[in-house]
């Protein structure tokens, strides 16, 4: 075999093997001369622009190129070799490429320059990235649309790293807390929006979730401050997602409750007070017909002793006769009796709700059911009760309803105080018969002028008071063998103390 033959021999065999190589590349690999010419277009190029090579061989390769790119591209080829600034030579970029049956398609491609070996030559690698569009424009729509669910969601949403601090929050969560903007909620941490009062039960809650094994929830009622201090009682429903050690975060969801609470609250105060009118209907209808029945024997009795007296004043008093008036006076005051016998009989029945309780854990119950009217007033409650008091034997709900109305009045007389100085003490304490309970405030206090009567019905300084419930509670509280009492506050305030009996209920 002569040398030239061995050498061409060779270069075919390294042709072969190059054709090989390029043809098993799984993208496209194109080859071109200075003019632009395709001198290599490889099986990938085929599959992804649906020619053959025979179809393009020796033509120009703008034919893969959308008419705007392709009329420009030998005037790119021209500025390369002319040294200018490369726009894709050496550089990888992403343009449209043109398929035989008129398609456009994006594609990543770079071009290197290949012309080590003499002639001038650039080989364009192209990957179709069609299919990447198309599964990123997926994402991009299913991202909006969960954006969207997020947002139009009827109830705030947000995340939360472990510190509390907000990751993302919705649109709906920024309106609840008053804020114009998704980003302003972001720049603070639940703790900071949460009003006082609940920040222990709110930490607690975040704690516990950290503490148990992940993806556990909790559900809490809770009182938040809108960004311009109002206080809201929101629902939170709290969970911990934990996708691993190092990645874990919350997920809340928030429902506003205020107007359904305020509104169960006015609904309730407006029952309490039907209830209380009512209750008052009822006494005065109850002393009405206990007058008339009381007064008619003794109004018969009182004739009766009168006509005895004129009997005895007389010469002869008839004896039969005398006997008669005296035996209608007994009669009358036996019905007399009888009508006093029902009423302590009614009254003894109404005792029967009484038990032995612990005044604390009434005054506790008591101070919750004001909590949220306290709040919304921005009122705080503090409490100094006594540790082993004695038990009193006390109808729970009439001694609450004292509490509660001790409280409420606190609040009313709080209202023109700065808010920072709204406090309410409640202490309760032991006697030498029993125990004390006292709720103080530093309130606006008593007017002279009404000391006196203030515990009379009907007395009110309020636009829509009623004047009842301290009357009433004085009631209660006396029905139980106890006392109520005003004193004035040498801070300014009022001091409203009741002392019950222990033990056994007093004798009615
Ligand atoms: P109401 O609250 O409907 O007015 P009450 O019998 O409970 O009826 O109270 C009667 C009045 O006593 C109130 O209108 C108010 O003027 C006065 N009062 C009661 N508690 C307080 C208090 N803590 N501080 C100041 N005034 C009070």
């Amino acid at each position: 075999m002569g040398e030239g033959q061995h050498k061409r021999q060779n270069r075919d065999q390294s042709a072969a093997e190059f054709e090989a190589v390029v043809d098993a590349a799984v993208d496209g690999i194109i080859v071109i001369d200075s003019q632009g010419l395709i001198e290599v277009f490889n099986r990938g190029a085929e599959q992804i622009f649906g020619y053959t090579s025979a179809e393009v061989y020796g033509r120009n390769v703008s034919m893969l190129m959308p008419p705007h790119d392709s009329d420009r591209h030998d005037g790119y080829i021209r500025n390369y070799l002319d040294g200018k600034q490369p726009r894709i030579i050496g550089i990888g970029r992403e343009v449209r490429g043109l398929r035989k049956n008129g398609e456009t398609f994006p594609m990543d491609l770079s071009v290197g320059d290949a012309s080590r070996l003499g002639d001038q030559r650039f080989v364009g690698l192209v990957r179709d990235i069609s299919e990447r569009r198309l599964t990123e424009l997926a994402l991009a729509d299913s991202e909006l649309r969960h954006r969207t669910l997020f947002n139009r969601a009827p109830l705030g949403i947000f995340t939360a790293d472990l510190a509390g601090r907000f990751l993302t929050a919705n649109d709906v969560l920024a309106a609840l807390l008053g804020f114009e903007e998704v980003d302003w909620v972001t720049r603070h941490n639940c703790q900071s929006l949460t009003a006082p009062d609940s920040r222990m039960l709110q930490h607690n809650a975040f704690q516990s979730l950290i503490e148990s094994d992940g993806n556990a929830s909790t559900n809490q009622r809770l009182n938040w401050l809108k960004h311009d201090g109002e206080t809201i009682v929101v629902d939170l429903h709290l969970t911990l997602v934990k996708q691993d050690q190092h990645d874990a975060f919350f997920i809340g969801h928030v429902t506003d409750r205020t107007s359904e609470i305020r509104a169960a609250v006015t609904l309730q105060r407006a029952q309490q007070k039907l209830a209380q009118s009512g209750r008052v209907a009822t006494l005065g209808e109850m002393a009405s017909a206990i007058a008339h029945e009381i007064n008619q024997p003794l109004t018969a009795i009182s004739t009766y002793a009168q006509a005895c007296q004129r009997l005895l004043s007389g010469n002869a008093p008839d004896s039969d006769t005398l006997r008669d008036a005296l035996d209608a006076v007994y009669r009358e005051s036996m019905r007399a009796s009888e009508v006093v016998r029902r009423i302590r009989g009614f009254v003894r029945d109404r005792e029967s709700t009484r038990f032995r309780e612990d005044i604390n854990a009434i005054i506790r119950d008591s101070v919750e059911l004001a909590a949220f009217e306290a709040t919304q007033s921005q009122v705080e409650i503090e409490l100094e009760l006594a540790g082993s008091l004695p038990q009193v034997t006390v109808d729970r709900v009439q001694i609450q309803q004292v509490c509660l109305n001790l409280i409420r009045n606190a609040i009313d007389a709080l209202l023109l105080s700065p808010a920072s100085e709204r406090g309410i003490l409640i202490i309760s304490g032991t006697t030498a018969n029993g125990v004390e309970i006292s709720v103080a405030d530093n309130g606006s206090g008593v007017d002279e002028k009404h000391r006196g009567t203030l515990f009379e019905p009907f007395l009110t300084t309020k636009d829509d008071g009623m004047g009842l419930g301290l009357s009433l509670s004085q009631s209660i509280v006396v029905s139980h063998g106890g006392t109520l009492t005003y004193a004035p506050r040498d801070s300014g305030g009022s001091i409203f103390t009741f002392e019950l009996p222990a033990g056994q209920a007093a004798d009615v």
